[in-house]
């Protein structure tokens, strides 16, 4: 049968690139389908933040797992990820110090290099930030950034040489089912038939559920990045940090600049082809007003660029991960706005799901497609404080 693979993977973002990649180092030939070019979604405009603070114990170990293919990219994936250590600080408002206490112990019961620090230490650490509104943060010292695109493009890369099709342009436009089976699916460059089809589409992955005629809550969720010079003040660098009590995310990025991101105002249910190239009105003027702030002499910094994304999120901002819907059709999508630094983890368990019937590198069971219709939404063990 022509264009027949093992398995079809819908999506050439890192998480379609993670799963090729992994199911290929198996020995089983996938065939990734995307529509435009590899991590033109999400992924291409991704912060890229690699840290492993997390309120659900899974979340952390999947962070956990993928922060030592980061740490070792050349030797476990070949090629470069851009992993940058920087340190990595989580602040939090005084209110939430007892959560994050319960964290970072959870973080270090997984092995995680994590641990409380005073405002004090905060401040030897980044000599430019105002520490005066909290007493303790979380600090990550190993964690950092690392590049989306050439993550992705390095997984794709060694998932071909290991005998992985990667079609790009290749829009898919229906499913091809029968008999509660899923057999392939139709696109722009013809139809592809494989026995397993996994959802991997993003933003668009609604679109996709809906072609094997699958109902699971679901939608949109944009963000808009800022990117700016930083003022020679601050020093060559300075640490990755989750802003809590500003509701932002900043880091250092290549070229003296620094990289800011927002958790408020973040567009829910809107097309995933709106306009990206540019940020929403007035986020700019918003993420000036946080970054100074945290950082006031940032005051002196300039505007680089701005530009926004989209991911798709589930009602508990978790993934959606394993089977449903048709026999042999899978989900791996859902990544709600965090889902980069996941992904060499997320792709090496779906390998084991397909192929070994149970991922066992972490017990991804909780992010089963269908557990809003069962109300088994996630939720964190301790107070959420980032969502
Ligand atoms: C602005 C922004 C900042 C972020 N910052 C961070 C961060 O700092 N750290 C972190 O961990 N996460 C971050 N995230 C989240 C992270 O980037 C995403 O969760 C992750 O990239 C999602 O990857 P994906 O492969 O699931 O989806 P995508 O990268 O969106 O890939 C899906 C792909 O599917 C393709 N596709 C869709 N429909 C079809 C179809 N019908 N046929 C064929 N192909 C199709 C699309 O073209 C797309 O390339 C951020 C996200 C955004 C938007």
């Amino acid at each position: 049968m022509p264009n027949t693979s093992d398995v079809i993977i819908i999506g050439g973002g890192v998480h379609g690139a993670s799963l090729a990649f992994h199911l290929a180092q198996r020995g089983v030939k996938p065939i990734l389908l995307e529509k435009k070019f590899i991590a033109a979604g999400a992924t291409g405009r991704s912060g890229g933040l690699v840290r492993m603070h997390y309120d659900v114990r899974q979340d952390s170990e999947l962070a956990w797992i993928s922060f030592g293919y980061f740490k070792n990219w050349g030797e476990l994936v070949g090629g470069e990820s851009g992993f940058t250590r920087t340190g990595f600080i989580q602040i939090v408002a005084r209110e939430h110090e007892a959560a994050l206490r319960l964290n970072t112990a959870m973080h270090q019961d997984i092995g995680i290099a994590s641990f409380m620090i005073s405002a004090e230490d905060v401040k030897r650490l980044a000599p430019s930030f105002v520490t005066d509104d909290f007493d303790f943060a979380a600090y990550e010292p190993e964690s950092g950034y690392a590049d989306p695109n050439t993550t992705t493009a390095s997984l794709i890369n060694a998932a071909k040489g290991k005998g992985a099709q990667i079609k790009q342009d290749c829009l898919v436009t229906g499913a091809i089912v029968g008999a509660g089976q899923v057999k392939g699916v139709t696109t722009t460059q013809g139809d592809f038939f494989a026995p397993t089809v996994v959802n991997a589409a993003g933003a668009w992955a609604d679109k996709i559920n809906t072609m094997v005629g699958l109902e699971i809550p679901y939608s949109t969720w944009r963000h808009d990045t800022m990117l700016v010079g930083r003022p020679k003040e601050i020093g060559p660098s300075h640490p990755t940090v989750i802003d809590f009590p500003n509701e932002m995310y900043f880091r250092p990025e290549t070229g003296g600049l620094t990289l800011v991101g927002l958790e408020d105002n973040n567009l829910l249910g809107e097309s995933p082809e709106g306009d990206t190239d540019h940020a929403k009105h007035g986020f700019v003027e918003r993420a000036i007003e946080r970054i100074c702030q945290r950082i006031p002499v940032m005051e002196k910094g300039h505007l680089h660029t701005a530009y926004g994304g989209y991911d798709g999120i589930t009602p508990d901002q978790h993934p959606l991960l394993g089977q449903a819907g048709p026999e042999g059709f899978y989900l791996q999508c859902g990544m709600s706005g965090t889902g980069f630094k996941i992904a060499p983890a997320v792709g090496l368990c779906m390998s084991e799901l397909l192929l070994d019937g149970q991922a066992k590198a972490v017990d991804i069971s909780i992010y089963h497609p269908e557990r809003f219709k069962e109300k088994k939404e996630i939720t964190g063990n301790y107070v959420s404080i980032w969502h």
